[in-house]
């Protein structure tokens, strides 16, 4: 019989979630870097400083050891220290609860055994600036949008997304089944509608990401900067839209979504 490889390797990851396990043990959810999601049982995690250290706190990138047994779902965590705490965005419950979501949209549109560094990365990026400002609508859609894109479903904002017809600038129904916006030829009664604003606004930051929705510009095509009052509010009024598109292609609601509300995080 050959022998059963349980080496551990040193990697880097994102811990997603963690769910505590008997007396002293956990389960975490992590995003590591080469090989994607990962689930992996920490013994002892709870009680051993010298091992872990209080290293397995979502938001954390941290460096650990971890043994992968074949044929197992479940990898085995044994030693773990913070590299990133990103400590500033645990200062308030907005912060928290974008953290959240990010979390757990990656967590969903991520697969065990296929890595997703780019995903890895975007995560990355969205807690650092989350650690440095403020928990803004338009940081959370620039997010949904490029993890969308990343997982290869990027809502189409420019044209109908049923027969491919060009929508001028200007409001639109949107249908996450169609994939995005629809004329109003193809548009079903009970479609949701973008404003103007809002569809602007969700445009520039697929094409723009992190950076555009710390510095938009205006929607004139002056490229002189927006409003970042006007802007925040078109980014909320597309948290709808885009959160039932996000329900619709993942098949559930994220549980997260509940927390922004509950905390009075902009949406
Ligand atoms: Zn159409």
């Amino acid at each position: 019989m050959a022998k059963v490889d349980t080496r551990a390797e040193a990697v880097q990851g994102v811990v997603l979630r963690t769910i505590a396990y008997g007396e002293s043990d956990l389960v975490a959810h992590l995003l590591v870097r080469g090989k994607g999601r990962v689930s992996a049982f920490a013994r002892g995690a709870r009680n051993s400083q010298r091992r872990f250290g209080g290293a397995l706190e979502p938001f954390h990138l941290i460096e650990m050891l971890l043994a992968e047994r074949p044929g197992q779902d479940l990898s085995q965590l044994r030693e773990a220290r913070v590299v990133e705490p990103h400590s500033a965005l645990r200062e308030d419950l907005p912060r928290i609860a974008h953290a959240g979501y990010a979390c757990e949209l990656v967590h969903d549109l991520t697969r065990a055994g296929e890595p997703a560094d780019a995903m890895l990365d975007l995560l990355l990026g969205f807690l650092a600036r989350l650690s440095r400002g403020a928990a803004t609508s338009a940081r959370l859609r620039a997010f949904e949008l490029l993890a969308l894109g990343n997982g290869g479903l990027a809502p189409e904002l420019s044209a109908c997304a049923r027969c491919a017809d060009p929508l001028a600038p200007g409001r639109a129904a949107f249908d996450p089944d169609a994939g995005g916006i629809v004329c109003a030829r193809c548009a079903q009664p009970s479609a949701l509608l973008l404003t103007h604003a809002a569809r602007a606004a969700l445009r520039q930051l697929q094409r723009g990401g992190l950076a555009a929705a710390d510095a938009p510009l205006s929607a004139d095509g002056s490229g002189r900067p927006a409003d970042a009052r006007a802007f925040e509010d078109a980014a909320s009024q597309a948290a709808r839209p885009l959160g039932e598109f996000v329900a619709h292609h993942l098949g559930h609601r994220l549980r997260s979504a509940a927390f922004l509300e509950q905390v009075g995080a902009s949406r």
